[in-house]
């Protein structure tokens, strides 16, 4: 199967004029940290020079980096390229157009398991009762095993696979992505009864989807992004960063209130958020207590209600 089973709304071709404001306005935002970021009328070309492959256990910094610039990437092109031709390669099918069911919402963490993160998620989410699931990566679950007992011996958290060690699937073959997803899922094995499957940057293709689904997998995309990679260590994201992200001006000092706010925009939904990343670790019981305030109910995305968000 080429074509994904689900429509792109947001991914529609937008008005000419629209599209070319949005761009430059995209582009000339961050073309003063972007060095090597450039705009042609018409034709719009990104180039960045992180390097295709990323290396082992990236840093905090190193993935931040690389989520910058695969948000960045996406957003690009959605302006820019016809929406049949996204859908025909099956590049983002971890947007989700399928409505949440209303005012449920369901964290994930992706990037884990993290000696900055784990524990923390797990006590607050034992604090409130709250399932999540944890989106691991192979080559960690292999380096933390103290970490992945933890999570097991929590008993209602989920967990799913995230790839052997996070590569860009955009940037690798078919067979490399395929090593990536049995390889997580050799040592996941033993910690999964439903099989959920995350894409690195939500970055998907044709011939990983077969492969999945042809496996038994569901795959995972949000609702919501937290965009918790995009705040800084102050807590503010800068107007470039708001661009790529979607945060809106009058959130920009504020994370908490940028993700209630996108789960009031989309009236629920499956949230992203990144064990890694501290404004999430930082402001996470905030976020648990106004979200709670706000009338949202947490549920897990093995809910009978969240299947049809599901892929
Ligand atoms: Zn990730």
């Amino acid at each position: 199967m080429t074509s994904p089973a689900f429509p792109h709304p947001r991914s529609r071709p937008l008005t000419l004029p629209r599209t070319l404001l949005a761009a430059t306005l995209l582009l000339a935002a961050f073309a003063p940290s972007h060095a090597a970021a450039q705009a042609e009328i018409g034709h719009t070309t990104i180039v960045d020079n992180t390097p295709a492959t990323p290396p082992a256990i990236h840093t905090v910094e190193e993935e931040t980096r690389h989520i910058r610039k695969h948000s960045l990437k996406r957003l690009n092109d959605k302006l820019t390229v016809e929406a049949t031709t996204l859908e025909l390669g099956c590049k983002y099918e971890s947007d989700i157009a399928t409505a949440p069911p209303p005012m449920h919402v369901a964290l994930t963490f992706d990037d884990g398991p993290s000696p900055q993160g784990t524990e923390l998620i797990l006590g607050l989410l034992k604090k409130y009762n709250i399932p999540a699931t944890f989106f691991m990566i192979g080559e960690k679950v292999e380096k933390y095993p103290e970490l992945m007992a933890l999570v097991r011996a929590s008993g209602h958290q989920v967990i799913g696979n995230h790839s052997w060690d996070h590569p860009n699937f955009h940037d690798i073959g078919a067979v490399e992505q395929g090593d990536e997803v049995l390889r997580d899922e050799a040592v996941l094995a033993a910690d999964v009864t439903t099989k959920l499957f995350r894409y690195p940057y939500g970055n998907s293709s044709c011939e990983t989807n077969q492969l999945v689904r042809a496996r038994g997998y569901k795959i995972v995309g949000w609702h919501i992004d937290s965009c918790d990679w995009a705040y800084d260590k102050t807590g503010s994201v800068d107007a470039r960063e708001a661009i790529s992200c979607g945060v809106l001006p009058q959130y920009r000092d504020d994370y908490v209130g940028h993700v209630v706010s996108a789960a009031r925009a989309r009236k629920g939904g499956i949230i992203l958020m990144h064990e890694i990343h501290p404004n999430t670790l930082k402001k996470l019981e905030q976020i648990i207590v106004a979200m709670q305030a706000d009338g949202f109910i947490f549920g897990s995305i093995l809910d009978a209600d969240f299947q049809p968000s599901l892929r």
